[in-house]
């Protein structure tokens, strides 16, 4: 058996323990307990760690709240490090509204079923594979190539990366940085993530005149300001920003020319997004800012009529917008209700993106080609991930990954946090090549004799 048939085999078999070891992150501080993968992990390295060829440390932020960092030393200081940045938690499932059981890593016809399994443990499985055959190659890699296998990114990171970056600036330093949301097929493309929006959530607090609910003559609810809100919210229409990485999203995938002109002209652009089916969402989302009211709140007694209410607003911003363009967006949609409504910043950070002109993103493009036979395209992701916090230290960072011909950016989505979450043998054995020559190019790292 060849090298890449072995490191196959491991992937998937870390990738089922890591889908049993079941690291859910509610948000809760004591759920997602990585240390669990975190174990599985230090196992499998651990003949490379003995071997000398590899620095591993286990850093807890919180007990169970588990990231393991291993190194490879580089022979050249001044030559890339390159990190592969793996989250090792996972969102929860619903057993009810699954096929199988979506903690077992069930492997089924050539598909290994479970939560996390495409989000994202099969590329943090294969960055682990990749990292311990360049630890036991018989040369040392030129620059340093560093697993980072983290506990809660779906949570924000406060817990991992975040904390790690904090507390631990030397352990995680990199370079440049390879993660996840890549590798769905955009027609005939291969998607690479460079860039992804911001957030700037707010409340909106309504101030109303409290009343006896049994006499509501004179009083100002605060229930019908939200009404009210809401209405106006619901016309708002964000003006439509359309930069390069959107013209590029509709020449991989709109083939049709008349399609592909109205989308590309924001006067016509809405009125084309039906056409696009399932991915109409993903092309609303990166053409403008996007505002959602998320959480309501108004009232503690049934018999009082409430004086004070409150809305969330989920915000997503594109690079370029500042925390004065959202207040006055939504100033604006206040009109007359402004001077009754308080706008309060929840939480916030900034849209990041990478060059494409970085060394990095030619690596990934030959890489991907070869193995795929199909070009990149670099795409925005609507939401966020754990690599913004290396971009906003201005590390270049993509998302990667490779999957195979058949996974559209909507079987992507459906995999993402939804009901059968799985992935394919076939797509992890792509991934695998395609990082392997990604790690030759840029750290010099020759993989070990098969
Ligand atoms: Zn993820």
């Amino acid at each position: 058996m060849d090298r890449s048939e072995n490191s196959l085999e491991d992937a998937v078999a870390l990738l089922r323990s890591m889908i049993r070891e079941a690291c859910v992150n509610t948000g809760a501080a004591d759920s997602g307990q990585e240390i669990r993968s975190v174990r599985v992990l230090q196992r499998y390295l651990d003949d490379a760690v003995r071997a000398g060829a590899l620095d591993l440390q286990v850093f807890e932020s919180a007990p169970g709240r588990a990231s393991l960092i291993a190194r490879v030393r580089g022979t050249d200081p001044d030559a890339p490090a390159l990190g592969l940045l793996g989250h090792l938690d996972v969102v929860p499932a619903d057993p009810d509204g699954w096929q199988r059981d979506p903690f077992g890593g069930e492997l089924v016809d050539g598909e290994i079923w479970g939560r996390g399994a495409v989000d994202m443990l099969y590329l943090t499985a294969s960055f682990a594979v990749i990292l311990r055959e360049v630890a036991l190659a018989p040369e040392r890699p030129r620059g340093d190539l560093v697993l980072l296998a983290v506990a809660d990114e779906e949570a924000g990171g406060e817990y991992g990366v975040k904390w790690l970056l904090r507390e631990h600036a030397s352990a995680v330093r990199v370079t440049e940085l390879l993660s996840e949301s890549g590798g769905q097929r955009m027609g005939a493309h291969v998607a690479v993530g460079v860039a992804e929006k911001g957030s700037a959530s707010r409340r909106l607090t309504l101030s109303g005149v409290p009343g006896h609910a049994s006499i509501p003559y004179g009083a100002t609810s605060a229930a019908y300001g939200i009404g009210e809100v809401l209405h106006r919210l619901r016309e708002v229409a964000p003006a439509i920003q359309l930069g390069p990485l959107w013209s590029a999203f509709v020449g991989a995938r709109v083939a049709d020319p008349d399609l592909a002109e109205r989308l590309l002209d924001p006067v016509r652009l809405d009125a084309a997004l039906p056409e696009l089916g399932r991915i109409a969402g993903y092309a609303h989302a990166v053409s403008r800012v996007t505002i959602s009211p998320t959480v309501l709140r108004a009232g503690d007694a049934h018999n009082v009529i409430p004086a004070v209410g409150t809305i969330d607003l989920d915000i997503r911003t594109l690079p370029g917008t500042s925390d004065a363009d959202v207040d006055e967006l939504l100033r604006t949609m206040l009109g007359d209700l402004a001077d009754r409504v308080e706008i309060s910043p929840l939480r916030g950070w900034a849209a990041t993106g990478s060059s494409t002109e970085e060394p990095l993103y030619g690596a990934l493009e030959r890489a991907i080609r070869e193995v795929s036979g199909a070009p990149v395209v670099p795409i925005a992701a609507a939401g966020g991930s754990d690599a913004r916090h290396f971009r906003e230290l201005g590390i270049p960072s993509y998302g990667f990954g490779l999957l195979g011909p058949e996974w559209s950016y909507e079987r992507y989505r459906d995999g993402v946090h939804g009901h059968d979450e799985r992935i394919d043998v076939e797509s992890i054995g792509l991934a695998l090549g395609a990082l392997r020559r990604i790690v030759a190019e840029r750290v010099g790292a020759r993989p070990a004799a098969g």
